[in-house]
């Protein structure tokens, strides 16, 4: 339970989701809170330029490299990354931070390099968090997903695949592996894990 009594506040929590790209964490995530909106969601900075359709402030808070630099020497983030070697990614702090002091069950969707920054992270910030990696099927659908999607060049392709390789080798280090064979079952396996974890 996350309480130690019905006057004392709800203990902050955190679910931390990572899983390498194209393994459709997007989608399992969106059927999961279709499903149960109480769930909030962090939105990311990002350098990288936005794909057709994704909208500022939903998506992705989208902004150039100074701008990411200024919020970064401004400790506005709780951990930043550069994925791929492409772009910078960082998950701003204040706004997890209000939701957690609520106690509104509190998701990140980062990546392996992230999610390490938060376990260095959590005892200064007063948090228990779980860990959730979400996996493919196998390898070969991977690749298969990622180069379907056809959103990205082939050179941004293979990056995307160097670095499924590192994540996938890292499944250890997360207390829950979900295989995403099923968005509909995956989001439920994914919502299970949270509200086990919030006594929901
Ligand atoms: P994409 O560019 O495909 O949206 O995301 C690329 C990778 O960046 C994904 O693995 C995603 O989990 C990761 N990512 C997104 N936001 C953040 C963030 O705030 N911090 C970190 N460390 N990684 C992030």
């Amino acid at each position: 339970a996350a309480t130690t009594g019905s006057e004392t506040k709800p203990k902050g929590r955190l679910v931390v989701l990572t899983g390498p790209a194209g393994v459709g964490k997007g989608t399992v995530e969106n059927a999961m809170r279709k499903k149960h909106p109480s769930i909030w969601m962090s939105v990311s900075a990002t350098t990288r330029k936005p794909r057709p359709g994704e909208v500022n402030g939903v998506n992705y808070w989208f902004m150039s490299e100074d701008e990411f630099a200024a919020k970064e020497k401004a400790g506005e983030f709780l951990e930043t990354a550069l994925v791929h070697g492409l772009a910078h990614y960082g998950t701003p702090l204040k706004p997890v931070q209000e939701h957690l002091a609520e106690g509104v069950p509190t998701v990140l969707e980062i990546d392996l390099q992230g999610a390490r920054r938060i376990k260095e992270r959590a005892k200064e910030l007063g948090v228990d968090v779980v860990y959730v990696f979400i996996a493919p099927p196998s390898f070969d659908e991977l690749v298969r997903r990622l180069k379907g999607r056809g959103t990205e060049s082939e050179a941004e392709v293979s990056k995307r695949l160097e670095t499924a390789k590192v994540e996938l080798a890292a499944e250890d280090e997360f207390d829950v592996t979900i295989v995403n064979d099923d968005v509909n079952r995956a989001a439920d396996e994914l919502w299970s894990v949270i509200a086990k974890e919030y006594g929901l």
